[in-house]
């Protein structure tokens, strides 16, 4: 008899996109005819970057000779991307960031999921709601938490609701907690943490000796050059910040894979005893441990972003998301809704108009107007009476997204 890890059984109702795709799915049977539109899963869908197809084919090629073949990869990722990263992601902004405190991997889904690993089973924690499900469901399943109330707030957690009192940017709470999950620009609300925002945010870290874990997937989108596109770009941050970012947004990898992240030498946390340990240390540990290293092949089309034409290619694919969001946002509020996001990154976050539900929002306008959006309840409580829109989609599906939106 193997007995399981039963708190997986804490888990809510399942992940939202399952259920997202059961509804469609049961939709489209009984409308064989139904024209949907999907902007509900937050997947990119232009084609690859032909700088990174090229450096993709060449570099199946070079593992096709003796000299060029390689197989296992240096753990942290091979020096022609951490160079690329720390140049292009980093020095660019005034930021110096070595080699070692950069771990490459498969994505920032497994990064973000993983990372709690390294805690203490009884850390405290912090997420904004709504969040990105996989903060709270892998603190879950690692038993970091109670089961859920009614609400779906799980005990043991703690909630900051992101709310339009407060530009859906929560300011730190006023007591210690350890670990604090924060991402800008935020998935699913779209809002943009500014300076201030962070700087408040690395002086409680500072203050309560936390650690924060900063997502930066969609560091692309941001129009503004005076923003903060990572969390380093704050004073004291390399002491108390953890980031990850991805090229799955920023290029179009949600089907390559290829992350990094990034953990300065003078990020600690400590033993019960009191004494400091390196969190690069221990994660270095864990990844040595649990993975082998990202593709070579993976890791060469992702450095060819860092090109010339591959910064072209893909920031050209970024302005086509953004040219939708603004989109969305102007045609809909145009039409009288409610509408929050869409600058600074892909998502719309929209109230549900009339003083729906999330899902029956959801239900309506895939009844209505055959278009799929994603249930602000799914990312947690706060998000209930929010709706997100997507923007990764053909231009010509936006439109017409938007005109049966209007319309219904
Ligand atoms: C899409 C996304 C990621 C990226 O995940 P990958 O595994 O790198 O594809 C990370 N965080 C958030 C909030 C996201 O929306």
């Amino acid at each position: 008899m193997a007995r399981i890890n039963e708190n997986f059984q804490k888990l809510a109702a399942g992940y939202l996109f399952p259920e997202i795709g059961r509804r469609v799915r049961a939709y489209a049977d009984a409308n064989p005819d139904a024209d949907i539109i999907r902007l509900g899963i937050g997947d990119v869908t232009l084609p690859l970057a032909p700088a990174v197809v090229d450096a993709m084919h060449a570099a199946v090629d070079e593992m096709g000779t003796d000299k060029g073949f390689r197989g296992y990869g240096p753990e942290n990722g091979y020096d022609f991307l951490l160079d690329g990263i720390r140049e292009h992601d980093y020095r660019a902004r005034g930021i110096e960031i070595d080699s070692d405190e950069i771990f490459v991997s498969d994505g920032s889904k497994q990064d973000s999921g993983n990372i709690q690993e390294i805690f203490g089973q009884d850390s405290t924690l912090l997420v904004t709601d709504p969040s990105y499900p996989v903060y709270v469901d892998t603190n879950v399943m690692a038993g970091r938490t109670g089961g859920a109330d009614d609400n779906g707030y799980y005990g043991g957690i703690k909630y900051l609701p992101a709310t339009e009192e407060n530009g859906f940017i929560p300011t730190p709470p006023s007591e210690a907690i350890e670990l604090a999950y924060l991402c800008s620009p935020n998935n699913p609300t779209g809002a943009v943490a500014t300076r201030e925002n962070l700087e408040a945010w690395v002086a409680w870290a500072k203050e309560h000796d936390a650690v924060i874990l900063f997502d930066a997937a969609y560091d692309a989108f941001i129009q503004d050059d005076s923003l903060p596109r990572s969390i380093y770009e704050i004073e004291g941050a390399k002491d108390c910040a953890i980031e990850m970012r991805s090229f799955s947004k920023r290029a179009g990898f949600t089907g390559v894979r290829c992350a990094y992240m990034v953990i300065p030498k003078t990020v600690t946390g400590t033993t019960a005893s009191g004494e400091r340990v390196a969190l690069n240390q221990l994660w270095g540990r864990r990844h040595a441990t649990k993975f082998n290293s990202v593709p070579y092949v993976i890791q060469r089309a992702a450095a060819a972003t860092f090109t010339p034409e591959g910064q072209a290619q893909t920031q050209e694919q970024v302005r086509h998301y953004m040219e939708n969001a603004r989109l969305i946002r102007d045609g809909l509020a145009a039409a009288n809704f409610t509408v929050f996001g869409g600058e600074h990154a892909p998502y719309i976050w929209m109230r549900t108009p009339d003083g729906q539900t999330s899902w029956d929002c959801f239900d309506t306008l895939l009844s209505r107007a055959q278009v799929v959006g994603t249930p602000g309840s799914g990312f947690g409580p706060s998000g209930e009476g929010y709706f997100r829109i997507s923007a990764f989609n053909s231009r010509e599906n936006v439109e017409e997204a938007i005109r049966r939106i209007i319309a219904n």
